[in-house]
């Protein structure tokens, strides 16, 4: 790369920002990326990996729990924190090398520091001035924390992974995906779990029958989960933590986990000084080419504060790079997104919720199937599945997919191709289903819900 100079300047090298810079490198622009932390950015490092591999940890749990059902008597040793924490490290670290690898055979130069814009075609890191046709700002995003007495002592969900003893007793705040995804790991690792959410569901934006059935199943595994409720304050004591509720109620923990929010990454960027526009949650502001009001600056994934996954930030980025060095034809389209929740037991989902459909379609036929899977009839566990259904009535298409139980992201990836396609009821009555499976039954519900 001659000189300071680049066609494509990226600011983080997470899921989006290194997407962008590998299909950049191929279509023959010169990319520059800079990453001060571990390359891969949230998914990799404290987020989507590190969660599901400790939530597979956790499953040995009701494994070994299962196993006696099926002539096993086996017995569960003790967990090893310390060796679930090691054997993470090192996967992570071979997927940032992975990562790193990805840059390096594409020709992309990594710079390693705080990257901040001087001007629209300028960026600095380590001491150095870049020029750039154009700036990509992929910095992500990070966990809100609260301003209340003895916040310093609780912990975000980036802390969760490494923590340096393994918390008997865990409070968790929220009722977002990541809260009840850690509140359902570490009562599957064996942590006495204490939930504490403010309104009166988990999973806001969710199908409410699917918010209510993960309530009552997480609550069967233990998890204790305390409604209109909120901390008013944290106190660090010789035996752990003592947190008072807003109603004086106390609770005891070692560990307290907030993590009801995110924020996106755009302070000390130098956004605002050199005239960009930010929203209300100090997100970067970009119409539907990721185009900031500066035309030379773009921003994607969670620093633009919409869909915060990582399926959509590399998404985002093929889009991004062929409108900036191809056809510029693709499009990115925000419908029909499917999604999982890591919980015990897993929620699964895509399309409408029956509120939103409803709103949207006006007249919907809901199908509801709510059954003990067939493992389960051995196991002894007291574990149910759900699944939902949601069609438009005047089309007949499926437009809503939900599902808890055990393996949801897995089956609702499937049936997400179909609604996107436009599926309609009639089409999935048409389909044999594959027996015995738990996914059978979405092709083979047949009587509506009666309101
Ligand atoms: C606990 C948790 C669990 C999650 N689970 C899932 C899941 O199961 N499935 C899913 O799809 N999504 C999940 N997500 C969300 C997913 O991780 C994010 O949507 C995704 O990582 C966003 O990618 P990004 O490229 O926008 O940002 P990131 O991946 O966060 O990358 C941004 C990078 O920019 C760097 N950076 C920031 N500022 C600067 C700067 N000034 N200079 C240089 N570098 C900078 C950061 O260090 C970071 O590496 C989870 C998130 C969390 C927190």
């Amino acid at each position: 790369m001659a000189g300071k100079e680049c066609d494509l300047f990226i600011i983080g090298a997470g899921s989006g920002g290194v997407r962008a810079a590998r299909l950049a490198a191929q279509r023959g622009a010169r990319v520059a990326v800079a990453e001060t932390g571990a390359l891969g950015g949230t998914c990799v490092n404290r987020g989507c990996i590190p969660k599901k591999l400790y939530s597979y940890a956790a499953h040995y749990a009701e494994a070994f729990e299962e196993a006696h059902g099926f002539g096993w008597p086996v017995q569960a040793p003790a967990f090893d924190w310390e060796l679930l924490k090691a054997n993470r490290a090192r996967e992570i670290e071979r997927l940032n090398a992975v990562y790193g690898a990805v840059l390096s055979t594409n020709g992309v130069t990594l710079l390693r520091g705080h990257a901040r814009l001087v001007s629209p075609h300028e960026v600095e890191v380590g001491g150095e001035r870049w020029h750039a046709r154009h700036i990509l700002v992929a910095t992500g995003g990070h966990p809100l924390m609260p301003d209340l007495p003895g916040a310093e002592h609780a912990v975000s969900s980036d802390a969760m992974f490494d923590l340096p003893r393994f918390p008997r007793r865990l409070v968790v705040v929220g009722a977002g995906y990541i809260a009840c995804e850690m509140a359902s790991i570490f009562r599957g690792l064996g942590a006495q779990v204490t939930q504490l959410v403010r309104g009166t569901q988990l999973l806001r934006s969710f199908d409410d029958d699917v918010a209510r059935f993960l309530a009552l199943e997480m609550g069967k595994k233990g998890v204790e989960l305390r409604l209109r409720t909120h901390v008013q304050a944290i106190e660090r004591r010789d035996d752990g933590l003592r947190i008072t509720l807003f109603d004086g109620q106390t609770l005891d923990a070692d560990t307290l986990l907030h993590a009801t929010g995110r924020c996106a990454n755009t302070r000390g960027l130098g956004l605002q000084e050199i005239g960009v526009h930010l929203g209300p949650r100090a997100e970067v502001l970009v119409d539907e080419h990721y185009q900031s009001n500066l035309p030379s600056i773009h921003a994607l994934g969670d620093v633009t504060d919409r869909v915060q996954l990582t399926p959509v930030a590399l998404a985002e980025a093929m889009v991004l790079v062929d409108r900036l060095f191809g056809s510029g034809t693709s499009r990115m389209d925000y419908d029909f997104i499917p999604t999982a929740v890591f919980t015990h037991p897993s929620v699964g989902t895509v399309g409408w919720t029956e509120a939103e459909a409803r709103t949207r379609f006006g007249t919907v036929r809901t199908y509801l199937s709510e059954f003990r899977p067939l493992k389960h009839t051995l196991s002894g566990v007291d574990e149910r599945t759900l699944m939902k259904l949601v069609v438009d009535d005047a089309s007949d298409r499926v437009v809503g997919l939900h599902m808890v139980g055990a393996d949801a992201g897995e089956i609702v990836q499937g049936f997400a191709v179909a609604l996107r396609a436009g599926a309609t009821k009639a089409q999935f009555d048409s389909t044999v289903g594959i027996h015995p499976t738990s996914a059978e039954e979405f092709v083979t519900m047949r009587e509506p819900v009666v309101a």
